[in-house]
């Protein structure tokens, strides 16, 4: 007759049989977790997390509004075992309120640039003309390069957005008078979308 523990061994179930189970969700069933960082309580794998971390350090900011709330997440960083990328204040030239999203041009917050598609179409979204636009201007800096604004103060932070230099002399800076929508327009289509599509973030004009 066998020993009694021989006779248990043989119903217990090997240790293995029970772990393809826990690995039924990628990346282990006990790493799931809910993310405080993204609305609607999604629920990741520490895995997934770090990937799209990585994912989002990569991306363009500009282009990848999905991953914003990953980019400097310092929970992403111990999921993926590496420092987020520094994130630089996007400031609009015209509000100068930091903006997390985009800046339409590598200038404008959402809100200042559709204030000014409004002026430029002649109506809002009620469809009604817009009348508590404050009117822009044409400035020319040293007789190179041509920039629209509300005031000097913006349009030097255009010129320095643009062209990268910091040391601009308010003096160059003269003021065509009031711009038309067409003029608004047609210095956005031919001058701020040309620049704003290189690449580089650096400034690419030269004064
Ligand atoms: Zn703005």
């Amino acid at each position: 007759m066998l020993p009694a523990y021989k006779h248990k061994h043989e119903y217990l179930q090997p240790a293995e049989s029970k772990k393809p189970e826990l690995r039924l969700i990628p990346g282990g069933a006990l790493d799931l977790f809910t993310c405080p960082n993204i609305s609607g309580n999604l629920r990741l794998t520490k895995a997934g997390c770090a990937t799209q971390f990585i994912s989002a350090q990569k991306a363009n900011i500009e282009t990848s509004l999905q991953l914003m709330h990953c980019q400097s997440c310092s929970i992403g960083e111990v999921n993926a075992g590496i420092k987020a990328t520094p994130v630089l204040p996007k400031i609009c030239v015209r509000c100068e309120h930091n903006s997390f999203r985009r800046l339409c041009g590598k200038l404008l917050c959402l809100s200042c640039y559709n204030r000014a598609r409004e002026k430029v179409i002649g109506r809002n979204a009620r469809g009604s003309t817009p009348i508590r636009f404050i009117p822009l201007h044409i400035f020319d800096y040293a007789d190179s390069l041509i920039v629209v604004g509300r005031d000097k103060p913006e349009a030097l932070r255009v010129v320095n957005a643009m062209t990268g230099n910091n040391s601009l002399k308010p003096e160059k800076l003269i003021d065509y008078g009031v711009a038309t929508p067409s003029e608004i327009n047609h210095w956005w289509r031919a001058i701020v979308l040309p620049w704003s599509a290189k690449r580089t973030n650096r400034a690419s004009i030269k004064i």
